[in-house]
């Protein structure tokens, strides 16, 4: 069934009301349903709801909810993705996997070795709401506003939750092993750009109480890197 993030609570309603251009589009023309077909709306409250299409016009396509259920497929860790600005299609690429392998929250970084300084986010937008209804999510991953390393480093720490960074230089313990070890829920995991962090920002990060982890021997794309530190934390 076709699955469609909206932005109006669908608490209490009966006839929801989509106005939405892009849903209304994909609705009539891309999946040419008709009224009497099924779609499955999600109104980010982490509730699936079934709805029956009534009608569908121009300006919109009136859906009534048959039942709601919780969404199963939220994973049992918070995870906040703190991945330092790579390249346009690489960055994509990184909120796409990770949205479906179940990253709650993805914090776009500015480091010393950063060569981009932003992304576009409306896209990005864009392609985390697909991946999450391509992947069954529940609740839609969130893209906060660019940070600063150093700011986002220190900000962490009022949150109670456990900070990783992940880099690719020296002996650190394996954030395979170390994710089996600790005992929050909620999980920072930090990634860095195309040239890496650098001594001074792996120094800061540990006089701020993070754990630096090694994702194995061999040295990762910056976007690898992310999908497998994800992976490893949302279990
Ligand atoms: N240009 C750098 C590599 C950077 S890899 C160099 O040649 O040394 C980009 C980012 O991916 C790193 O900053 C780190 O956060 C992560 N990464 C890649 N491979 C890793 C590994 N084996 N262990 C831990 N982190 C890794």
């Amino acid at each position: 069934m076709n699955r469609f993030f909206i932005t109006q609570s669908l608490k209490g309603v009966l006839d929801a009301v989509l106005t939405d251009a892009d849903l209304v589009h994909q609705v009539s023309h891309v999946l040419r349903l008709r009224a009497g077909d099924e779609l499955m709306l999600l109104d980010n409250s982490g509730s699936e709801c079934t709805a029956v299409i009534q009608n569908i016009a121009k300006g919109g396509v009136v859906a009534r909810i048959t039942a709601c259920v919780p969404n199963a497929n939220e994973p049992k860790n918070f995870v906040m993705l703190y991945q330092s600005i790579i390249k346009k299609d690489k960055m994509e690429w990184v909120f796409e996997k990770c949205t479906e392998i179940g990253v709650s929250r993805f914090v776009p970084v500015v480091s010393a070795h950063s060569v981009k300084l932003g992304f576009q986010k409306e896209r990005a937008i864009k392609i985390v709401k697909e991946a999450a209804e391509q992947s069954r999510r529940g609740i839609l991953p969130r893209i906060e506003d660019i940070q600063d390393f150093s700011d986002a480093i220190t900000r962490v720490q009022q949150g109670g939750a456990v900070n990783f960074i992940a880099h690719n230089i020296g002996a650190h313990q394996q954030l395979i092993e170390a994710a089996r070890t600790f005992h929050s829920k909620n999980i920072n995991m930090f990634v860095g750009p195309e040239g890496g962090f650098t001594d001074e920002e792996i120094a800061h990060a540990k006089e701020n109480g993070f754990r630096v982890v090694s994702l194995g021997s061999r040295t990762l794309r910056a976007e690898t890197a992310a999908v497998v530190a994800s992976f490893l934390l949302v279990q």
